[in-house]
C-alpha cells in the first residue's frame, strides 16, 4: 500500500471519526420510503446490527424532516446511537431544515440552485447553519449530475468534476468549517478513480485535506455490482485514498455491508467482515488483486482459471466488454416500484446486446441526471408508469411497468438493424 493520504478528522455524532489514522468507515443507505417510519426504523435496526456505522436516509420533501426525526427519536429510544445522513437532493430548504434534526447532511451544493450566485449563497447560509449546530457535511458530487454551470464551465471529465468540488472545498476553508467529506462518485470505474485522484491532488496542492467518501454509483446487483465496486474502491484505498466508503448495490442494503468491511479490513484496522460467504470472499480477492493492475494498465491478462470471473473484472476495469455494461441505482425513498425484479428482468432480456450500456433507475427526479453514459435508459416514474430513454432523450412515456422491459428491447433491436 501507499503511503495513506493525510486528512483532517471529522466526527459525526458522538463516536464515529473519519479520516486518516482511523479505521475506514462502512455505510449504506436505507430503501424504505421515509414516510414509512415504522419500516424505516426496522431496516435502520437490520443495518446496524450488520455494522453499518452511518445511516443515510433521503428526505425527498419538506414533510419528511418531521419524519427523520422521528426515526431518529425512535432508534435512540431503543439505544441505536449510529448516526443518521440526511440525503438531500436540489432544495437548500430541506437541506437547512434537517440540519437540526441529523448528525450529518449529504449535498450537491450546485443543484441549490439554477443559478450559480445564487447556489453559492444558499451554500454559505448552509454552512453557517451546520456550524451553529456542529454537523458534518458531505458534499457529494456525481458524474451523471454535475449540473450545466459546471459542464458549461470545466466539462465532463474526471478533472471538471474535482474542480466542480474544489469550489466548494474552498467555500468552506474559507468559512472556517472542517466537518467536511467529499465524494466524486461515477458508474464508470476509471471515471471514478481518476476523479478521487485529482480531487486528492488538489487537496493537497491547497494544503487542507478533507476525507472522502468513496464509492461507485449505480454500480448494479450480484457478482458484477460486487467486482466493479471492488476493482475502484480498491484501487483508492491500495493509494491510501478513502475514510468512508459504500459499496452500492441493487439489492436489499444490509447486503452492501460485508463487501464494504472486507475492504475496510484489508485497506485499514477495521474489524473484520460479518457474515461474508466464501464464494463472495474469492470474487472480492480477485477484485482487490487484479483491479489496480488492470485500471492501471500495468497488465493486459490476468492468469485465472476461471474464465467467467476473468471476463468479469475485465468488463468492470473497462478493458473489454462480453455483455451489455449495466447502470443500477440502489433504490432509495424516492423509488416507486420494484427495483431489484425490474433489474434482474432487463438483464434477462438483454443480454444479447453487446456494445450497449443499458440503465435501470428508479426515480425520475434523479434517474435521468444520474445516468451519465447509458446508451438506453429504464426510468421509473411511479404509479406503474415507465419511461424509456435513448441517451439523455426520453423516447417512450407513460409506459406501462408490465410492457416496459419489451418495449426496451424492441428499441435497443430497432436500433441496432438501422
Ligand atoms: S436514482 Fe435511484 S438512488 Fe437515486 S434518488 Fe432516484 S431512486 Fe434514489
Amino acid at each position: 500500500m501507499n503511503q495513506v493520504l493525510e486528512t483532517r478528522t471529522v466526527r459525526v455524532g458522538d463516536n464515529v471519526l473519519i479520516g486518516s489514522g482511523h479505521p475506514i468507515v462502512v455505510q449504506t443507505m436505507c430503501n424504505t420510503h421515509t414516510s414509512d417510519i415504522e419500516a424505516t426504523v426496522a431496516q435502520c435496526k437490520v443495518l446496524a446490527a450488520a455494522g453499518s456505522q452511518l445511516i443515510r436516509i433521503t428526505v425527498p420533501a419538506i414533510a419528511d424532516v418531521k419524519h427523520i426525526e422521528e426515526i431518529r427519536r425512535r432508534l435512540r429510544e431503543e439505544g441505536i446511537q449510529t448516526p443518521l445522513v440526511a440525503d438531500i437532493h436540489f432544495s437548500s430548504e430541506i437541506a437547512m431544515a434537517v440540519v437540526p434534526v441529523v448528525e450529518k447532511i449529504r449535498i450537491n451544493p450546485g443543484n441549490f440552485h439554477p443559478d450559480h450566485e445564487k447556489a453559492r449563497a444558499l451554500f454559505g447560509q448552509f454552512l453557517g447553519l451546520c456550524k451553529q449546530y456542529n454537523r458534518a457535511i458531505r458534499i457529494g458530487l456525481n458524474h451523471g449530475s454535475l449540473g450545466k454551470y459546471i459542464v458549461e464551465k470545466y466539462g465532463n471529465t474526471p478533472q471538471a468534476m474535482a474542480l466542480a468540488a474544489m469550489e466548494w472545498v474552498d467555500m468552506c476553508i474559507e468559512a472556517q468549517f472542517y466537518n467536511v467529506v467529499v465524494s466524486l462518485k461515477a458508474s464508470n470505474t476509471v471515471v471514478m478513480v481518476n476523479a478521487y485522484r485529482e480531487l486528492a491532488r488538489l487537496m493537497k496542492e491547497r494544503g487542507v485535506v478533507f476525507p472522502l467518501h468513496v464509492g461507485v454509483t449505480e454500480a448494479g446487483n450480484g457478482d458484477s455490482g460486487r467486482i466493479k465496486s471492488c476493482v475502484a474502491i480498491s484501487t483508492l484505498l491500495s493509494e491510501g485514498i478513502g475514510n468512508t466508503i459504500r459499496v452500492s448495490l441493487t439489492e436489499p442494503p444490509q447486503n452492501e455491508l460485508p463487501v464494504a468491511q472486507y475492504l475496510a479490513h484489508r485497506y485499514s484496522d477495521a474489524p473484520a467482515p460479518i457474515g461474508l460467504s466464501q464464494k463472495e470472499e474469492t470474487i472480492l480477492k480477485a477484485a482487490c488483486d487484479w483491479g489496480a493492475p488492470l485500471l492501471n494498465h500495468e497488465v493486459d491478462d490476468i492468469p485465472l482459471q476461471d474464465e467467467y470471473l476473468k471476463d468479469e473484472l475485465l468488463q468492470a476495469c473497462r478493458r473489454r466488454f462480453y455483455k451489455p455494461e449495466y447502470i443500477a441505482c440502489p433504490g432509495c425513498g424516492r423509488t416507486l416500484y420494484n427495483l431489484e425484479e425490474t433489474f434482474n428482468r432487463v438483464k434477462a432480456a438483454t443480454g444479447e446486446f453487446k456494445d450497449v450500456v443499458i440503465a435501470v433507475m428508479g426515480c425520475i427526479v434523479n434517474g435521468p441526471g444520474e445516468m451519465a453514459d447509458a446508451d438506453y435508459g429504464y426510468v421509473g416514474e411511479g404509479f406503474g408508469k415507465v419511461t424509456l430513454y435513448r441517451k439523455k432523450e426520453p423516447v417512450l412515456r407513460h409506459i406501462p411497468e408490465d410492457e416496459a422491459v419489451e418495449r426496451l428491447v424492441e428499441l435497443i433491436r430497432n436500433d441496432q438493424v438501422k
